[in-house]
């Protein structure tokens, strides 16, 4: 299809990052079009709920000229995150896995969208897991495009790709960046007027040493794990009794309001009536433990009498404290 275009086109994996903006700015002084796709999952950290990544919208704003198509990641990425081919990182962090899928859903837009190849901001040596140069052939090759894969940043390190090989851009001018250090990266941004990059490396919760121990418990004790129980993972003070229950506890106003709206009818749902305190899910049946833990996390501590809404399935209760 190139031959009958003037204009390259491009697919551009973009965070909103530093790096892959760039990447993005390189192309454009090439004359390619970009168009960029960005994933958001409910683990991105710098995504505002049920938004899309405001960092990738900046960065699109700032390039000019750029689509944007933003794509959610869903079940089928979770599935990855409890089995990776290749592994975790640090915490619960499967990177090579998380890239190869990205890179190979990007790839399915290029033809899609019959571009003539794709690009990513990655950078040989900045990450330890996913981008030595064995792992970034590797992502390359298991996306199913390696040779339609460019990586501006780095790329004078790999085998020419086919935009390289057929002159739709000029291998002498894409960089040789390796390393963890981000100075020739900033430095150029300055030059090229790129300013705004507010998800400087990204955000990835999978890195969290807490919550990825939360996951760990979410897979062992959850059959059918689901991207829409995360939300709940996210929110409050976590309990897996020793029954395999679990409590969750609300740890301010804003997380009472967020248990409101993800409480399901199977849970227990428990709420202070004539006290200030926590909201409480039990998911399970140890409603005393439950309690027990509400009581725990009220400050100060509430009299026997007082009462707390239960609710589980369609049924809504007042019930005194003493009378669980
Ligand atoms: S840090 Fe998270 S989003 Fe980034 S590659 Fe690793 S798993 Fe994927």
């Amino acid at each position: 299809m190139h031959a009958t275009r003037i204009k390259t086109k491009a697919v551009g994996l973009l965070s909103g990052g530093l790096d892959s903006t760039l990447a993005a700015k390189l192309m454009q002084e090439q004359g390619v079009e970009v168009c960029a796709v960005n994933f958001t999952s409910s683990f991105c950290t710098c995504t505002p709920k049920k938004a899309g990544c405001a960092a990738a919208v900046t960065a699109v704003k700032g390039l000019g000229g750029v689509s944007l198509k933003q794509i959610a990641l869903r079940d089928e990425y979770l599935d990855m995150v409890k089995h990776p081919k290749h592994g975790y990182g640090s915490q619960m962090n499967p990177c090579i896995d998380c890239r190869i899928m990205k890179i190979k859903k990007a790839g399915e837009y290029m033809k899609k969208i019959d571009a003539d190849f794709m690009f990513t901001g990655e950078v040989l040596g900045q990450r330890p897991m996913s981008q030595h140069k064995r792992a970034m052939q590797m992502i390359a090759a298991e996306s199913g495009f390696p040779e339609y894969l460019l990586r501006p940043l780095s790329a004078a390190h790999f085998e020419p790709t086919v935009p390289e090989l057929e002159g739709w851009v000029d291998r002498n001018k894409l960089l040789a960046i390796t390393g963890r250090s981000r100075k020739t990266q900033i430095s150029l941004a300055a030059e090229k007027g790129i300013r705004d990059y507010p998800c400087p490396a990204g955000g990835c919760l999978l890195t969290d040493k807490n919550f990825s121990e939360r996951i760990r418990d979410y897979f062992i004790f959850t059959k059918n794990p689901s991207m829409g129980d995360i939300p709940l993972l996210k929110t409050g003070r976590h309990f897996r009794l020793e029954n395999g229950d679990k409590v969750i506890v609300a740890r301010n106003e804003n997380e009472c309001n967020v248990l409101r709206n993800l409480w399901i009818e199977s849970d227990h749902f428990l709420v202070p009536f004539d006290f200030s305190g926590p909201t409480v899910i039990l998911q399970g049946t140890d409603l005393k433990t439950a309690l027990g833990k509400l009581v725990a996390y009220t400050t100060p501590p509430v009299w026997d009498t007082a009462r707390v809404t239960h609710r589980h399935g369609a049924e809504k209760k007042i019930m005194f404290l003493d009378a669980f």
